[in-house]
């Protein structure tokens, strides 16, 4: 079975292997591994050591995300949030339920944030203290200039918060080079490759150091968390996902033998592979490849009476591809995940597999009944 939902993604086999024992997550030896993936994160972020922090977090992203919202923006405080999908809205959610106020900038549904309406919306509103973006927004596929924008900010005196989660080992990030970012927010199942259970934040130590008392929540308080890691022999504070964390060590072991930039152009050939099938296939990618990411394609529904997403994806499922039975764009699409342990042969047969899929839909069809056209050629 290839996950194609986008994360949890595909795992090589090495890592699904380390789970596949029991972990004592306070033994000595588990708490040196525990530092030791830790540390592997900071140097995904190209952070320094002695400027950031890599701190674990039990759970799935969005958990870290509200984490890193209650930790470094103080209760009743302003952020900008532009508004560039469904990632963004829970971004936007968590905040206002965590009593912090978030400001959305509108965003188009095919546009990147653009960096002078950034500049602007700070510039007019000096309370808002933090700029909170999603870099690979995966409910579009569109991807942001995160650099960019968080050196806008840096040049008007305000932090930045990232939400990463989708991006973090494949889009180009060096934290040494973004001294305004305060929070990037990862997990450990979409591209460093690893199983669910654990997200992380990198974050500097100064404004973790600023940042005591803030979050108003012991469990999602990364300050704390912060503190607990600058003990002698530091290991988890609560209960880590232990076995996903070994995994994790294991994909980031395999990370970093491949390296970013082949990981980032495995994906962009997924990407192509994929994109270019979809139109041979005689469907319409919701992006104009000018702005498609490398993450994520959104893929427009067939425009045909028999068209049903779930018995798409059932039916595609019957075949070895699993893919979201949801989708986060206002027209209806599906959407296909680039990212994960395969390359472009797979998600060729995947191509092919999404023709023969949506075959097995329009043979349930009443021929010509609706005198309407069939888009797809049935090429399986
Ligand atoms: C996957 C993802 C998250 C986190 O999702 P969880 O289900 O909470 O792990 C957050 N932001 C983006 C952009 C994502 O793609």
């Amino acid at each position: 079975m290839l996950l194609l939902i986008p994360g949890p993604v595909t795992t090589d086999a090495r890592v699904k292997a380390a789970m596949a024992q029991d972990y004592a997550p306070w033994d000595n030896d588990f708490r040196q591994a525990y530092r030791q993936v830790c540390d592997s994160v900071l140097r995904v972020a190209q952070a320094a050591p002695d400027e950031h922090a890599a701190l674990a977090l039990p759970g799935c992203g969005h958990f870290a995300v509200e984490a890193a919202i209650r930790t470094f923006v103080p209760q009743g405080g302003r952020l900008l949030a532009p508004s560039t999908g469904a990632y963004a809205a829970r971004l936007q959610r968590l905040a206002a339920d965590a009593g912090r106020i978030a400001v959305p900038l509108p965003v188009g549904a095919a546009e990147r944030v653009a960096p002078q309406a950034v500049a602007a919306a700070l510039e007019r509103d000096p309370s808002l203290t933090h700029l909170a973006l999603v870099y690979s927004e995966t409910g579009s596929g569109i991807c942001h200039d995160v650099p960019e924008l968080a050196r806008i900010a840096h040049a008007l005196g305000r932090r930045v918060i990232v939400d990463a989660v989708s991006a973090f080992g494949a889009l180009p990030l060096d934290l040494r080079d973004l001294p305004a970012v305060d929070a990037v927010v990862l997990t450990a199942n979409k591209c460093l490759e690893g199983l669910p259970g654990a997200a992380f934040v990198v974050a500097r130590r100064d404004s973790l150091e600023a940042a005591r008392g803030n979050a108003g929540s012991w469990s999602l308080d990364l300050a704390d968390i912060y503190e607990h890691t600058l003990q002698p022999n530091a290991g988890p504070r609560f209960t880590p996902p232990a076995p996903t964390l070994a995994a994790l060590a294991v994909a980031l072991d395999l990370y970093h033998e491949e390296g970013r930039e082949a990981r980032l152009a495995r994906y962009t050939a997924n990407m192509r592979t994929l994109y270019d099938g979809i139109g041979a296939l005689g469907l319409v990618p919701y992006l104009p490849p000018a702005l498609q990411g490398p993450i994520v394609v959104n893929v427009r529904a067939p425009d045909a009476p028999t068209w049903n997403l779930q018995l798409f994806v059932d039916a595609l499922k019957r075949r070895g591809y699993v893919l979201s039975n949801f989708y986060n764009t206002e027209q209806p699409t599906f959407r296909v995940g680039c990212i994960g342990a395969f390359g472009p042969d797979q998600m060729r047969q995947a191509v092919d597999a999404m023709g023969a899929a949506l075959g097995d839909i329009s043979i349930t069809r009443e021929p010509a009944a609706s005198g309407g056209f069939f888009p797809f050629p049935l090429t399986a």
